[in-house]
């Protein structure tokens, strides 16, 4: 290309600041306003931004950028001396062997697509994921709760309440598309599931069949005698009457034998 059109690009990329040539991986791309910025005496070096790059070099045809599968920039020497910690490439420059460096091979993975932004990327796809799984069974473990209230029901129209709940919450849940990786849908969720064990119905209903096998118990350990009275017919059916009810909403509190 003539150099001259090549400077006027230049200068026109220069005010709109950092920009790209060209997408092709082997253009060079300019850092140009801290060139525009610098005193003219400063030199124009040229830095590949690959992750392991360590070298400037004299031209953007050095060897050493060969291996530069990231981009090329045009930056001024203070600026890859200072700011992108880079040493005279050892190719291109004439300075003793301990103070220049070359830039390594970049392609050292299979797949290596591109440099950080991709990794911050990947590594906000991976906790997000985390985050997911964490909310998942977070909300997994508040249903598997409820499973353990259901074995705490004794009455079929208890159980098959309870079961209406558990299904409407699930349908709530899943119809309202959560994003589990967000605390704040976990914990609509989590509440939703919890409403079902703190139902009314539900926590009364299991506090009286924890009641009605306390009195079946006692009922049983009755003499023959005693459970043919019409004392023993009256507490068999107070809490007979409680059980055979189709009812969730009924309750049964506590009598003993001897006070009927
Ligand atoms: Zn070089």
């Amino acid at each position: 290309m003539n150099n001259f059109i090549a400077r006027i690009i230049m200068l026109l990329i220069s005010i709109n600041g950092i920009s790209d040539i060209t997408a092709c991986h082997s253009g060079i791309y300019s850092i140009y306003s801290h060139y525009h910025k610098s005193k003219s005496s400063q030199q124009v070096v040229f830095v590949c931004m690959g992750k392991y790059s360590e070298a400037y070099h004299s031209s953007a045809n050095c060897r050493g950028l060969n291996n530069c599968s990231s981009k090329i920039y045009q930056v001024n020497s203070d600026y890859a001396v200072t700011t992108l910690d880079r040493r005279p490439c050892c190719i291109c420059w004439n300075v003793s062997s301990y103070n220049c460096a070359t830039d390594k091979q970049e392609n050292r993975y299979p797949g290596y697509i591109s440099p950080l932004p991709a990794d911050d990327l990947i590594n906000a796809a991976i906790q997000k994921q985390r985050n997911y799984n964490t909310g998942k069974e977070i909300v997994q473990e508040e249903i598997n709760k409820l499973t353990n209230v259901r074995t705490q029901l004794t009455r079929t129209c208890d159980i098959e309440y309870f079961d209406q709940l558990v299904t409407n919450a699930i349908n709530s849940i899943n119809n309202g598309n959560p994003d589990l990786s967000l605390q704040t849908h976990v914990n609509w969720a989590v509440n939703i599931a919890r409403s079902v064990a703190n139902n009314q119905y539900i926590t009364q209903s299991v506090y009286s069949s924890r009641i009605y096998y306390q009195m079946v118990n006692e009922y049983n350990q009755l003499t023959y005698s005693q459970k043919n009275t019409t004392q023993g017919t009256n507490f068999y059916d107070y809490f007979m009457n409680w059980y055979n009810s189709e009812n969730p909403a009924t309750t049964l509190s506590y009598k003993s034998f001897y006070s009927f």
